[in-house]
């Protein structure tokens, strides 16, 4: 096979290598993403958790304030019954201020029950709590986990570009030239392997000649629909298969 061939041959089958590693790098971070959904659960509970119970508090501050508006009131209402002149007055003045009681005891009751529910909020806020450390352990293992492949893939890629890097300078110049450019608009393919006289990457035929040519390793030959370099692997060059177009 002609040597710059070989080259590209090499090339290729280094870049595809490339790419595999690149492919990873870019897919491993969004692993770790997929597994944020427990976390992200627990998290959301806890959040939901601390906002309830911050209703709650709310709403029982607004209760207590409630007492305290319909307490002074009774002392007002009560106050003011000795400036009543008539017994019709002073009945429904009596009912007002019965009314206001039986509320302030409605409101105490109500209170009460929220502060029950307060208190007895910590034992399951420390359970979700848990929970979510639990899960923040477990995604930040995954995490490391992860960064640690990410790291080996990048070790090893790094292998991988030096010895393109070794093809390189032993590769003519003009056929980088050319490789870069067919790899560029070709998928990132400049080489196709030829079976049974045809281009393995676009399945066109190659003329009679021409694969004969390029199963002898004469000269470099490119595929007349996608222009890639032609090859033949060199078990199959001298295969039965290989030799009858
Ligand atoms: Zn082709």
């Amino acid at each position: 096979m002609d040597k710059n061939l070989e080259l590209m041959v090499e090339l290729q089958k280094v870049d595809r290598e490339l790419k595999k590693f690149d492919d990873l790098l870019e897919k491993l971070p969004a692993e770790v993403e997929q597994h944020s959904h427990d976390l992200k659960a627990a998290q959301e509970e806890l959040n939901k958790f601390k906002t309830a119970l911050d209703e709650k508090k709310k709403l029982r501050a607004e209760k207590e304030r409630g007492v305290e508006g319909k307490k002074e009131a009774v002392i007002k209402g009560k106050n003011k019954l000795h400036d009543i002149k008539t017994n019709q007055e002073y009945t429904a003045a009596l009912a007002e201020i019965e009314n206001m009681h039986k509320a302030v005891s409605k409101l105490e009751d109500e209170e009460l029950e929220l502060m029950e529910e307060i208190e007895q909020s910590g034992e399951p806020e420390k359970a979700i709590k848990e929970k979510v450390a639990k899960e923040e352990k477990l995604f930040a293992e995954i995490k490391s986990e992860n960064n640690a492949r990410v790291e080996k893939v990048k070790v090893e890629r790094a292998t991988v570009a030096s010895k393109r890097d070794e093809v390189l300078k032993q590769l003519d110049p003009l056929y980088v030239k050319k490789y870069d450019k067919i790899a560029s608009i070709r998928n990132g393919l400049a080489i196709s392997e030829m079976k049974e006289g045809f281009c393995t990457e676009c399945h066109t035929s190659v003329r009679p000649q021409m694969a004969v040519e390029i199963r002898s390793g004469k000269g470099l030959h490119t595929c007349p629909a996608c222009l890639r370099f032609l090859y033949v692997e060199k078990v199959a060059e001298h295969s039965v298969e290989e030799l009858t177009p």
